[in-house]
Parts: C-alpha cells; sequence; structure tokens
C-alpha cells in the first residue's frame, strides 16, 4: 500500500474515533470521506457497518469519485454516494463529516435553522446552519438536496437524520461538526429558557470570511468592522 495511502486511512481512523470519544455518533453510526492528498480523483471513506473500536487501516475503503471500488477488505459507507458526488461538484472541498450527535439530531427532526449565536461558530460555518429537506438514505437525493444549504456555508442539518459538514481538509470539517454540535446544546437551551441573540450581521460577515479563507483560492478574509457599541 502506497505510504499515503496508509497514512491517509490512519487519519480517518484517528478522526474516526475522535467521533466517537465526542459523542458526536452512537454505535456505527455517521461517517467520514477524505479526498487522497496528490490523488484528488480519490476519495478514502469510512467502511459500512464497523464499530469504531476496531476500525484497521485496511478497513478504509478507498473508492474513485464515480464509486467505484480501487482498494480496501470492506464495503464503504452504505452512504457512499452522498459522498462522491459531493467531492466530484465541489472540487474545493477535501473532506466530509457526517455526525449523528443528539444535539444535531434533534434540530434535523424540527427542521430548525441555527442562527449566528456564537462567534466560534460563524468561524466554524460561515452563517447560520440551515436544514436541508428530507431525502431517503442511500440514495443520490442526500447530495443534490443539500446543494443549496452547502453553497455558502460548511454544513447543514439532514432533515430526520443529522448533520453534514464540510472543510478544505479533515482537521476543517471535524472541527465544523464539533463546534455545530456545542452550539445546537447552546441553542436549544437558549430556547429553552426563551431569549436568543444573535451577532449583528456585519460581525457575521466578517468572521464568515474567515471561515471561507479556508477553501483554496478564495479571496482573504475581509478587513475588521468597526467594533460594536458593548451589548
Ligand atoms: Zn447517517
Amino acid at each position: 500500500m502506497p505510504d499515503v495511502w496508509l497514512e491517509t486511512r490512519r487519519k480517518i481512523i484517528t478522526f474516526a474515533r475522535k467521533l466517537q470519544s465526542e459523542r458526536l455518533v452512537y454505535s456505527t453510526a455517521g461517517n467520514i470521506s477524505m479526498r487522497m492528498p496528490g490523488e484528488p480523483g480519490l476519495l478514502a471513506v469510512t467502511p459500512t457497518s464497523t464499530q469504531y473500536d476496531f476500525l484497521e487501516p485496511e478497513d478504509i475503503t478507498i473508492v474513485t469519485l464515480d464509486g467505484r471500488i480501487v482498494d480496501g477488505r470492506k464495503e464503504p459507507t452504505s452512504e457512499v454516494a452522498m459522498h462522491t458526488l459531493i467531492h466530484q461538484r465541489r472540487p474545493e472541498v477535501g473532506a466530509i463529516v457526517h455526525t449523528h450527535g443528539k444535539a444535531v439530531m434533534t434540530m434535523a427532526n424540527l427542521g430548525w435553522t441555527l442562527p449566528p449565536i456564537l462567534t466560534g461558530l460563524v468561524e466554524a460555518t460561515g452563517g447560520a446552519v440551515r436544514t436541508s429537506p428530507y431525502s431517503q438514505p442511500e440514495t443520490d437525493q442526500m447530495a443534490d438536496y443539500t446543494e443549496d444549504a452547502l453553497r455558502d456555508r460548511g454544513a447543514t442539518f439532514l432533515r430526520f437524520h443529522g448533520l453534514l459538514a464540510v472543510g478544505a481538509d479533515l482537521e476543517h470539517a471535524f472541527h465544523t461538526a464539533s463546534v455545530v454540535e456545542g452550539a445546537c446544546e447552546v441553542y436549544l437551551t437558549l430556547r429553552q429558557l426563551g431569549e436568543v441573540h444573535e451577532l449583528p450581521a456585519p460581525q457575521v460577515e466578517w468572521i464568515a470570511s474567515y471561515w471561507r479563507a479556508q477553501f483554496p483560492g478564495a479571496p482573504e478574509p475581509l478587513p475588521a468592522p468597526e467594533p460594536v457599541p458593548s451589548a
């Protein structure tokens, strides 16, 4: 196996276990894909129905962007079409992380939008996180129906399902998925308390430009706006 394949597979296993340790998934739910460094037409993806504790490098499947298996002793995740189609359509995306955390599943059930309530959330997602229409699992709908909500954002809730996060690399995609889970917990608490405050729009626009800057060829982040009076 080429060194870069082994390193990539090991990296995916490290992040897959982080999904579990941060409670962003339960049992075998969730999945990860990452573009192979130096070979943008190949993806490394987590396998179907495998407990994260037992993952070994050979279990991480290597597929082409049209879903053909190139290497690996297991079938890829049953949601592989969502990964291959998004990577095909979005060459700037280097990794995708799909989670089933408790707070994002709550938002996904309700079909709510997570507003820009925290600076860290905007830095991780580019702004409000929207819910994509319900898509039938294991179909191309999972990529098609998320296209609008993901156009200028790092994440979207999949209705009745979970969260989809994208990034220029696996570090960014994982960071986004983890930050959104935490922000959803805060938002659901705020809703129970009956009061939610949002960042002012110029602040959202400015911080979002730092999120955008992770992608190759993106413009420089915007200059800082005038500081807002204390709120
Ligand atoms: Zn899923």
